[in-house]
């Protein structure tokens, strides 16, 4: 997959189904740069009708938030891989900072979501990043690497080259605190050092990777405006059509 600009909004448990669908009918209808993929990470419940209701516009996709590690079976209330490809959608996060946090998803369960979703034909937006601890040890770039060599260098090259990334410091996300531009551009950086390492140079500079943590219309500009950022995986910022705009429109 080719490198693209990429402005991605997390909603997470938030909107109601209503809300969503107007929210995605706002973002569909407005004026968006031809050249930015606008994706939308919806809550479940929302996935079926937002996927049918953006079925033709162009430069918006939308994504899951979750889905199990097994393909089936007797998991009460979760969702499956095939779940999400049977009503076509095409991207999936994986390893959001939140779930590896509330729900304790181990590096090894990520491994196992990325290949699922790679079978199904599914695009897995893999989320890793640091916690504050680790960054004032000055540990992130080592840890963040680990999380890479955990999560994706299992796959074959051609699997890896359908993987989009996000760079996520866990400090920044909802905190209002953001990344510097360069300490964003420094991690970027050197997680393509290290999947050209892995893999090839061609792969590393094809691969998206997003800067995720308190995006902002104030800052985007200058985050994405940095040599290895590609965009942004972006939460509060991206509930009101408004500034997730202004956010699409920073490239
Ligand atoms: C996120 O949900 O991934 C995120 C980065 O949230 P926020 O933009 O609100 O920090």
């Amino acid at each position: 997959m080719a490198r693209m600009k990429i402005a991605a909004g997390n909603w997470k448990m938030n909107t109601n189904f209503e809300e969503g669908l107007q929210l995605a009918r706002d973002l569909s209808n407005a004026n968006r740069p031809d050249d930015v993929l606008t994706l939308l990470a919806v809550p479940c419940t929302h996935l079926k009708s937002i996927i049918d209701q953006t079925l033709h516009v162009p430069n918006l996709e939308i994504a899951a938030q979750n889905f199990h590690h097994e393909k089936n079976g007797a998991y009460t209330g979760e969702t499956s891989i095939g779940m999400l490809s049977s009503i076509s959608a095409q991207y999936a996060l994986i390893g959001h900072s939140e779930r590896r946090e509330y729900q304790r998803e181990s590096n090894e369960l990520l491994a196992q979501k990325v290949k699922l979703a790679l079978e199904e034909g599914i695009t897995p937006i893999f989320c890793c990043g640091e916690k504050l601890d680790i960054r004032k040890q000055g540990y992130h770039l080592g840890y963040v690497k680990y999380q890479l060599n955990e999560g994706l260098f299992h796959l074959s090259p051609e699997e890896f080259s359908k993987v989009i990334i996000a760079y996520e410091p866990v400090w920044a996300i909802g905190t209002g605190e953001t990344a510097s531009p360069q300490q964003a551009q420094e991690m970027h950086a050197e997680m393509r050092k290290s999947i050209a390492r892995q893999y090839d140079q061609g792969l590393a500079d094809d691969v998206s990777i997003l800067y995720g943590g308190s995006v902002k219309p104030k800052n985007a500009k200058e985050l994405f405006s940095q040599a290895d950022v590609d965009g942004g995986l972006v939460g509060g910022a991206s509930l009101k059509a408004d500034s997730f705009l202004e956010i699409i429109h920073s490239f």
